[in-house]
């Protein structure tokens, strides 16, 4: 199992598969891009798929999201999805994605053994949208949810990060978007993981503006904490409106800064070049990818990632006078 010191049991995966994108979301990566990493520093589909193996079968982990930079980028997606789907215990296996693209593969992917997938849309003005994210793609955007719900990978949930005087007035409207079509969405405060390091927490969007902004339009009913267990999003139930499964529609706050998780947090990292990392916010990382192509056996990578996870710090501390931002940008630990 992957402890840690306080007693934490991380089960949920997240694996990023490559550092690029075809966006470029103000608030994670500058318009000109990144350096990015090397591809014979990345980890190939095999390495990837032994990685997950061992992670499944000898350390507890339940549950196993791909992201990135944008996942949907990598050529060999597919096959990943499908190789992942016949690891015994079978994980529950998702994708974070932008979701251009997502159109073409959905089918593929559903077949391949994919259950769900995480969509980020900020904003339905089409202009916002490519002010944004420096790309006008939101009607491929729209038409890749369209293909993941009919394709069955539900409930297709819906991420949005609100910036002040960009989207933050689009709550509302988001909200009314996504009960329509059955999609379940969760607002996630913006994070200090931004490359270019523009983040302020006087100016960042909180969880409590955002609440404030829905009740104006909906009334919202909270769910009892005890149901959350180690799920980031506090969630609501939107009165007078249900799901596509028959039961109450909901919508979620990830209240990353203003209420971090951290106590309950059951998730450990793995990079696009094979790093474990502990934490979002970890300065440190375990080198998996080097005791891997020197030739360590499973339980070798096994008890390396085991050491990594032990060292977990209680939290993110971005609260802490000495916080300083990891030196890796969101789109290069996998959000
Ligand atoms: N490209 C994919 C996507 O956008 O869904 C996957 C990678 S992206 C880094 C994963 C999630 O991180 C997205 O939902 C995105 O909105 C979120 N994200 C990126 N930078 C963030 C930041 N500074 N604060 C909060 N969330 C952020
Ligand atoms: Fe790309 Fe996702 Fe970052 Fe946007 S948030 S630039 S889609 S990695």
């Amino acid at each position: 199992m992957l402890m840690d010191t306080f007693g934490r049991r991380a089960v949920d995966l997240r694996v990023s598969l490559t550092d690029r994108c075809n966006l470029r979301c103000s608030y994670c990566m500058p318009e000109e891009g990144l350096q990015w990493l090397a591809k014979s520093s990345l980890l190939t589909d095999d390495e990837v798929v032994r990685l997950v193996r061992v992670a499944v079968g000898l350390l507890g982990v339940t549950e196993v999201r791909f992201t990135g930079g944008e996942p949907l980028l990598r050529p060999g997606l597919v096959g990943i999805v499908t190789a992942c789907a016949a690891l015994e215990p079978r994980p529950e296996l998702s994708v974070t994605t932008n979701a251009v693209g997502l159109a073409r593969t959905a089918e593929a992917l559903r077949a391949a053994g994919l259950d769900r997938v995480n969509v980020s849309l900020d904003t339905l003005d089409r202009e916002a949208f490519h002010t944004l994210t420096r790309r006008d793609r939101l009607p491929d955007v729209i038409a890749g949810l369209a293909a993941a719900d009919a394709a069955g990978l539900r409930p297709v949930k819906i991420n949005t990060v609100l910036m002040r005087g960009v989207n933050d007035h689009e709550a509302a409207d988001l909200l009314d978007w996504c009960l329509a079509r059955g999609y379940e969405l969760r607002f996630i405060e913006q994070m200090p993981l931004d490359a270019q390091h523009g983040w302020r927490r006087d100016s960042m969007v909180t969880a409590e503006e955002i609440l404030d902004r829905l009740a104006a339009r909906f009334e919202l009913v909270p769910e009892p904490a005890a149901g959350r267990g180690a799920a980031p999003a506090e969630r609501w139930t939107v009165a007078g409106h249900t799901a596509p499964d028959g039961q109450p529609a909901r919508v979620g706050v990830i209240a990353s800064v203003t209420r971090p998780f951290c106590r309950a947090c059951d998730r450990t990292r793995l990079t696009a070049d094979g790093q474990v990392r502990n934490c979002l916010f970890a300065t440190g990382e375990t080198d998996l990818r080097s005791a891997l192509r020197a030739g360590a056996d499973d339980e070798q990578l096994a008890g390396l990632w085991r050491a990594a996870m032990w060292g977990k710090k209680a939290g993110g501390g971005i609260d802490a006078p000495d916080f300083a931002q990891p030196e890796r940008p969101m789109s290069a630990i996998g959000g």
